[in-house]
């Protein structure tokens, strides 16, 4: 017997006929004897409904009011599924975050969470409940509804199954699992039997929308077992979310290829080298609240240098704006930009331990002819930005290059293969 999570996103409670599927899933888990603890998001295409009336109202809708309606979608699911759960004969329970306690903190929208009372919950499930909570949201100081940003059910499960202590968290979507790649670009893109967090936070930041960052931040933090499962098939033990487990040789170099097709560049060239001028440009981005991903100065020569940075598309005007400014400020000759650029990265905590990835995927780059404007590394992941009409072809062509067509060696995971068993209702 153990105690799960499951969350079910928006396309797995889509429809009533859906919510009842779920009902009957936990009904078997319930008859195997689990503590089961829900935590559904809206139905699917909800919350853009509701923060749709919102703009209705008004074009830049108080984020306050904002969260009070968008939260009111999952308060919608909690109450139809514990509903669905009582016609299986199952004692079941809803609550609202605020209900069970989920603190956050004040940020509207984008709330983080401080703290999680587990009084509640214990209390239901002792009492033979399952625990059915509203993912997305919490409730401040204050008693303010807030939500924790898109796709927050996911962060809302992590940070229930830390506080809970559960034995694993299951999220449950439309897809099977983690890929290497995204199979609409790479149709022989591979389902991952594990993926250590630290990879899984990167093709997500890169991209990969299976599952919402902060919520693998959180599973990393808190060593929660999490897995990402197929809410439509019965089978399959999807991807489980792993720790890195020193001097596995069977572990591949390369998990998986990322990419990013939001991404622009700017540069500012002709800038008079000397200290303080990367600060000078970037500044006040960062104070006009732009992200930005890579960064590149070129080598000085006369005196001045080129100083190059991505941005998200999204931010490109503004922050092309702010450099007009920034130009005149420090003396530099021109601002250049590029909207019709990609970012294609290669993943994989196993290129700690094995050189030459770079020159490997470089070269595989290079026999396709296609241009590196920039490159960027860290331990575990290689970047490099391209022109957007190569994405396809140079994520096809190093899913290639990396074997990630074929199945590893070895199926013993990552974490050895007793403790990567899935728990599962039979
Ligand atoms: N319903 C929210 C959203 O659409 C939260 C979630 O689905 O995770 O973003
Ligand atoms: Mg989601």
């Amino acid at each position: 017997m153990a105690l799960i999570v499951q969350k079910f996103g928006g396309t797995s409670v889509a429809s009533t006929d859906r919510i009842k599927n779920v009902a009957k899933r936990v009904a078997r888990w319930r008859a195997q004897g689990h503590d089961i603890i829900l935590v559904p998001s809206a139905m699917a295409g909800e919350t853009n409904r509701l923060i749709g009336l919102a703009r209705e109202i008004s074009p830049a809708p108080d984020p306050r009011e904002l969260d009070v309606i968008a939260s009111t979608g999952e308060q919608v699911t909690i109450g139809l599924l514990a509903m669905a759960m009582h016609a299986e004969g199952l004692k079941a329970k809803s609550f609202t975050g605020f209900q069970v306690g989920v603190l956050t903190d004040s940020t509207f929208t984008k709330a983080r969470i401080l703290k999680i009372d587990q009084h509640r919950i214990r209390k239901a499930l002792a009492d033979g409940h399952v625990v059915v909570v509203a993912g997305f949201q919490g409730a401040d100081e204050h008693g303010n509804i807030t939500t924790l940003g898109r796709g927050g059910s996911d962060t809302s499960a992590v940070a229930l199954a830390a506080a809970m202590k559960a034995d694993e968290c299951q999220i449950y979507t439309d897809v099977d699992g983690v890929y290497t790649t995204d199979p609409r670009v790479v149709p022989e893109a591979r389902k991952l039997d594990n993926i250590t967090f630290e990879e899984m936070l990167e093709m997500a930041s890169l991209g990969s929308k299976v599952l919402q960052i902060r919520s693998v931040e959180f599973a990393g933090k808190y060593k929660v077992k999490l897995r990402v499962l197929s809410s439509f098939e019965e089978e399959g033990e999807g991807t489980l979310i792993t720790v890195e487990e020193k001097g596995n040789m069977e572990q591949p170099i390369i998990s998986g290829i990322a990419f990013n097709r939001d991404e622009a560049k700017l540069t500012v060239l002709g800038v008079p080298d000397r200290p303080g001028i990367a600060y000078q440009i970037l500044g006040p981005i960062a104070d006009a609240n732009i992200d930005v991903d890579m960064i590149i100065q070129n080598i000085g020569r006369d005196d001045t240098t080129d100083f190059s940075f991505t941005v998200n598309r999204t931010d490109y005007g503004k922050a092309l704006a702010i450099l007009e400014t920034v130009k005149e400020r420090i003396g530099a000759r021109d601002i250049t930009g590029d909207t019709t650029i990609c970012k294609v990265s290669a993943v994989g905590v196993g290129m700690r331990s094995h050189p030459g990835v770079a020159s490997k995927m470089f070269g595989a780059l290079a026999k396709e002819n296609i241009n590196l404007q920039m490159i960027s590394t860290s331990e575990i992941k290689i970047s490099v930005v391209i022109e957007e009409r190569y994405l396809e072809l140079a994520v096809r062509v190093l899913h290639k290059a990396f074997g990630l067509e074929k199945p590893p060696k070895s199926k013993l995971g990552l974490t050895g293969r007793g403790e990567t068993d899935i728990i599962t209702p039979s």
